[in-house]
This record gives C-alpha cells, sequence and structure tokens, in this order.
C-alpha cells in the first residue's frame, strides 16, 4: 500500500458517508429524504475540523445502474443513455446535500469520482487525489458520490462511496471512517428480515472472518453489496490503522455524537495497528 499522504501541519480528517438508504427513499425513484439530509447536515455544520463527506446514491443511482446493468461492465449503446442519466441523478442528490450544508455555514466542494477514479476489472486502479487534499487545506468539505467509473478492462463498473471511504481512509491521514445507516449496526443476521439478529458491537482481528462469512449469506439488493461490502471496507480501513463506526443515522443526532466520540449504539472496528 503506498504511503498516507500528510494534511501537512492539520489535525487528521474524519470521514462521513451518508448511507444512501437513509438519504433516500429506495423505495421511490429520485426521491430524497430531507429530514435525514437536514439533520446530517446539522450535525456535520456543527463539527469544526477537517472532515470528508461521502454520500449513497440510494434511489438515485441504484434503479438505473442495475437496470442497465452498469455494475457488469459495458455490453452496449443502449447503456450509455443509463450513464447519463445517473450522473444527472447523482449530480442532483449531491446539490441538495450541498445545499443544505451551505444554509448551515458549512463550505463545501462537489468532486466526482469518475474524475479522479478510474477502474482495472471492477476494482480501483488508477486515481487522483490531490483536490481533496488541496479542498482540505483551505477549509472546504469535500463532498463525494458514490459514482459510475470508467473500467480500463470492462468500459465501466460502479465505485461505491463505502469503496471510497476505504480508497481516503488508506491514503490520507485520516483517523475516523463513520459509516451511517439505516440500521444500528452490524448484525448476526439482517435485522430486516429476521427478529432473532443481536448487533455485533465490534469486528476486530478476532472475529472478522466470522463476521463476513455470516454477512456472504444475506442476498443485495442493490448495485454495491449492501451490508458486506461496507463490513469488508471497514475491515480493510481498521487493518491500515484507521478506527471505523457503523452506526444508525436515523437516530436523530447519533453522527453529532459519534463525530464527538460519544456514541452509544453501533458497531465499532477497532484500529489493527497502531492509531493514527
Ligand atoms: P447504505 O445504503 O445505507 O449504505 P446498505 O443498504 O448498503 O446501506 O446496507 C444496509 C442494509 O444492510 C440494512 O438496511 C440491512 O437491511 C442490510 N443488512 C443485511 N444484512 C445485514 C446484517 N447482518 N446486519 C446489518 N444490516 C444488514
Amino acid at each position: 500500500m503506498s504511503r498516507v499522504t500528510s494534511l501537512r501541519g492539520m489535525e487528521s480528517a474524519v470521514i462521513v458517508k451518508l448511507g444512501g438508504s437513509v438519504i433516500t427513499d429506495k423505495s421511490r425513484e429520485c426521491t430524497p429524504d430531507l429530514n435525514s439530509i437536514y439533520l446530517a447536515a446539522e450535525d456535520v455544520a456543527s463539527y469544526h475540523r477537517p472532515l470528508i463527506l461521502l454520500h449513497g446514491g440510494g434511489s438515485y443511482a441504484h434503479p438505473f445502474a442495475m437496470r442497465a446493468g452498469l455494475q457488469y461492465g459495458f455490453k452496449g449503446k443502449s447503456q450509455l443513455r443509463s450513464i447519463s442519466e445517473t450522473e444527472l441523478h447523482l449530480d442532483e442528490l449531491t446539490r441538495i446535500i450541498g445545499v443544505s450544508l451551505l444554509l448551515r455555514g458549512k463550505q463545501f466542494v462537489p468532486i466526482k469520482p469518475m474524475s479522479f477514479i478510474t477502474l482495472r476489472d471492477g476494482r480501483v486502479g488508477k486515481y487522483f487525489i490531490r483536490p481533496i487534499i488541496n479542498a482540505l487545506r483551505l477549509g472546504l468539505v469535500p463532498l463525494i458520490h458514490g459514482d459510475i467509473a470508467f473500467d480500463e478492462t470492462k468500459g465501466c463498473g460502479i465505485v461505491s462511496a463505502d469503496r471510497i471511504a476505504s480508497l481516503l481512509g488508506e491514503r490520507l491521514d485520516v483517523s475516523r471512517v463513520l459509516f451511517g445507516c439505516d440500521v444500528d449496526g452490524v448484525y448476526t443476521r439482517n435485522p430486516k428480515i429476521s427478529g432473532e439478529a443481536e448487533l455485533i458491537k465490534d469486528v476486530s482481528r478476532k472475529n472478522h472472518l466470522e463476521v463476513l462469512k455470516a454477512l456472504k449469506k444475506t442476498p443485495s439488493s442493490d448495485a454495491t453489496g449492501s451490508m458486506f461490502g461496507k463490513v469488508t471496507e471497514a475491515i480493510r480501513l481498521a487493518r491500515s490503522g484507521c478506527t471505523c463506526y457503523i452506526f444508525n443515522l436515523r437516530r436523530e443526532h447519533a453522527l453529532r455524537d459519534a463525530l464527538n466520540g460519544t456514541m452509544l449504539r453501533g458497531t465499532i472496528f477497532p484500529p489493527w495497528r497502531t492509531p493514527r
């Protein structure tokens, strides 16, 4: 892994990921959950240290990307319209979040993954993260959504906001990554289906394989792999020295508490080596 880029005299950054399942209504295409967005924006605005804000596409992206099979690569010209449409929808969602931040006095800058990441056979290939570092140095919040990306071998693919979180967390001086979603954390089974699901309070070097094995059995209904994908990225981050949390963004001010380090309920991924 390449070295971590220092933010030159700045405090380590925190990465916050707003789950698409919270900030959009996943049952209705292109429908924002404005209440959740406003609450999250309020909590982000009350935090005055370096922060990178990521968000999932939810119903602004998954239905279109999945219908066109964009996650499987470029198959034909009929997919081109879906690429254009998905990009327009994602911009719209980012604008809603951006306006919500600005109204609360938080300055941001949207940065599009399609322009700074390329894939190779579905995996992150090349990337250029200097604009993110420079934005942080100026005191701006880089605002980044999960995206379609060009793939050197398959033509196109999807890079999830969870994957972008681990890419940035591994490459930049980041202390914590906070994944906000619509459940309290990682459970032994999908809590939306099983009444017997139990919350796993921490995922460590010791139990991570067992947790991944249990999650692998859960079928995914979106283009980016649901909880299994999130946990995979959180483990990758913990391995590189970041602390991660998966928590319920729907609980009022849970994000504020997570930012302040006073989170009450959720799943923690402690760093596997000396914390940054
Ligand atoms: P987001 O869009 O917020 O990033 P995802 O939809 O990708 O979140 O993942 C969260 C969803 O994962 C939850 O709504 C839950 O239904 C599902 N899920 C499946 N298995 C589990 C599990 N073992 N523990 C927690 N959530 C799970």
